[in-house]
């Protein structure tokens, strides 16, 4: 198929949300030879947004507002500068586009904050350059980007296989009520995953175990926060913890104050507690705040959808 991009008008904007994640369970397998790990992952998208305003411009150039935006790189090390690049090339766009990023998920914080923005980018650049491209080439360049990207397009609640990317959407009933303990100090995922290697190295099973999940699936069908919070199970959490200590205090004090369950996400450091309804989740918060254990503390419920084009101008 021959695609025939429209060039935008010079005062066109494009507005897209998209959300950040948390791994409600994720089972990691043992390296493979390409350094990569196998993982079954039940992703859950909440309502904590990346916003990504695209203009159109002559050269590929990106600014970040919000909080930690001074330690976003604005540079091509910039997911959703990589998105608008792949996506251009792609479709024989030849200009660029300016990218605005308001930042609210936490940065390196295992929310997935890159991933969204490089979502959000894809989902822009296709509006603002009238693509014409399908929902499955968007998920295709999405997967090429990184292993989180396609689910920050799809969001809702997804089971992820292979390395995250190959997604099966998942049957929720309800929203779920979180609270999340946000480090500045963030974590490295490729050093989270290497102390992983070093303390389970041998004794990891060949395939993650996602019949383990069984439990937590039917929690979520039946909309059972307090069967999905005995349920919530992060196989990097030691790997974090090892790597940085002082995380159990959140995970102390978010167990105090009644979460039904509490959890390091994906490979860390924010810690995420499961709040038994919306009231009490202001409750997980307030504990954080008040016990000095986190430098930014955040609400939000799921699950929410993926990214989505919020408002255009012609
Ligand atoms: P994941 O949960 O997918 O492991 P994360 O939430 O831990 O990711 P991100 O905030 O996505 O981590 O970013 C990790 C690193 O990637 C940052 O430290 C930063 O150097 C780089 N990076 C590239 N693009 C972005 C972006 N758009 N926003 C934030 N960081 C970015």
């Amino acid at each position: 198929m021959t695609l025939t991009p429209v060039a935008p008008l010079p005062e066109h904007e494009v507005r897209v949300r998209a959300p950040g994640k948390i791994n409600l369970s994720l089972r990691v397998g043992p390296r493979d030879e390409d350094g990569y790990h196998p993982l079954s992952t039940v992703f859950q998208a909440v309502g904590v947004f990346e916003e990504v305003v695209a203009t159109p411009s002559e050269t590929f150039e990106l600014t970040v507002s919000g909080p930690q935006a001074e330690v976003v790189p604005t540079d091509d090390g910039n997911l959703a500068l990589q998105a608008a690049r792949l996506l251009a090339e792609r479709v024989g766009i030849d200009t660029g586009v300016h990218l605005h990023v308001v930042k609210d998920v936490p940065v390196a914080g295992g929310m997935a904050g890159g991933s969204a923005d490089a979502a959000a980018a894809l989902v822009a650049c296709d509006a603002l350059w009238r693509t014409g491209l399908s929902r499955d080439d968007l998920l295709d360049l999405a997967a090429s980007l990184g292993s989180d990207v396609p689910f920050s397009l799809t969001g809702h609640t997804a089971v992820g296989s292979g390395r995250g990317h190959l997604l099966t959407p998942a049957l929720t009933r309800g929203e779920f009520h979180w609270a999340f303990a946000v480090q500045h100090r963030g974590l490295s995922t490729p050093a989270v995953y290497r102390a992983f290697d070093e303390l389970h190295g041998h004794d990891t099973p060949a395939e993650p175990d996602a019949e383990a999940d069984v439990p937590l699936m039917q929690a979520l069908r039946a909309g059972d926060a307090r069967a999905l919070g005995a349920a919530l199970h992060n196989d990097l959490q030691t790997a974090a913890l090892e790597l940085d200590p002082g995380l159990a205090e959140p995970l102390a004090v978010a167990e105090d104050a009644g979460a039904l369950g509490v959890i390091v996400s994906g490979s860390g450091p924010t810690v995420a507690a499961l709040a038994r309804s919306r009231q009490h989740a202001l409750v997980l918060a307030a504990a954080f705040t008040a016990s000095g254990v986190a430098d930014r503390v955040l609400t939000a419920a799921g699950p929410v959808a993926g990214a989505r084009v919020v408002s255009a101008t012609d």
